[in-house]
């Protein structure tokens, strides 16, 4: 039997309209998985249930909005038949010097890149028990180690997403559900195009500042999803895997 076989398990995946976790949700779709995939932006989301082969989901939700997540995963276990596997994606960025943030811009970024989280995972949480078991996969970041002067608030949510991951893993371990972090390191999607606006120097220093001497595309994220998602992972939880080219491995 394939250990990353996920035929016959459904996956909900949070911004899963558009990078990393449209790279996720392909990933999960290739090993077998149904999919349902979570955004704000209708387009978007059609767009990429189309790139998924036409048999995803696609969910209207802001995952800012407790109500619009409850029925996101109540609309998803309707549909499929019940959920296995959240990959709680969602996030954004705001950059500034932290002397410059508003107190509004704080509570946007906590709001969906922590709060949300947590919210999301409470609500996959019941069903998930209710079928034996289950695999929460959340994304945390290079500033989950480290500190980012051009993003306080962000790197602050990211630290916290993986406590989190920790004291959930820890909760509904008796209830057989894993929960890990991914930590990607830089990859290529529309949130870190903003980073290469706003400093374009950013570009060739990730690349000299990476083993890997690239940036990761968001393709780069799916055999851990997938790992983190399957059987291959059942005695794995709370963990937070960099999937990095090294950049957390190395001083230069
Ligand atoms: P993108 O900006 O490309 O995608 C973000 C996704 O999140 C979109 O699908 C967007 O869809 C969705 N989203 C944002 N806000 C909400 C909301 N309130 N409700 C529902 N969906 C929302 O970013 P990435 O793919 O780069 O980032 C994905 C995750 O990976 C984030 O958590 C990010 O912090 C993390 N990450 C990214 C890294 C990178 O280098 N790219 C590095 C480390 C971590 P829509 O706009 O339709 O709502």
């Amino acid at each position: 039997m394939n250990p990353f076989d996920l035929t016959g398990r459904i996956a909900l995946v949070t911004g899963g309209n558009g990078g990393i976790g449209l790279g996720i949700a392909q990933g999960l779709a290739q090993a077998g998985a149904q999919v349902a995939i979570a955004g704000r932006n209708a387009q978007k989301n059609a767009a990429a249930a189309k790139a998924l082969g036409g048999k995803a989901l696609a969910l209207v939700a802001d995952v800012n909005e407790t109500a619009q997540v409850t029925r996101m995963v109540a609309d998803t276990v309707r549909h499929f038949g019940g959920l296995d596997i959240l990959v709680a994606n969602a996030g954004i960025n705001i950059r500034k010097p932290p002397e410059d943030y508003a107190a509004e811009e704080w509570h946007q970024i906590v709001d969906t890149n922590l709060t949300s989280v947590f919210q999301c995972c409470q609500a996959a949480y019941p069903e998930m028990k209710r079928r034996g078991g289950g695999k929460i996969v959340t994304i945390g970041s290079m500033t989950s180690i480290f500190g980012f002067d051009k993003g306080p608030v962000y790197a602050a949510t990211k630290g916290a997403v993986v406590q989190l991951t920790k004291s959930l893993a820890a909760a509904w371990a008796k209830d057989n559900i894993q929960v890990n972090s991914i930590l990607p390191g830089f990859i290529d999607t529309e949130l870190t195009r903003g980073l290469r606006r706003n400093f374009p120097e950013a570009h060739d220093r990730v690349v000299a500042r990476t083993p890997s001497r690239r940036w990761g595309d968001p393709a780069d994220l799916a055999g851990t999803a997938v790992f983190f998602c399957s059987r291959a992972s059942d005695f794995v939880t709370g963990t937070a895997l960099p999937v990095d080219g090294g950049f957390s491995s190395s001083m230069f």
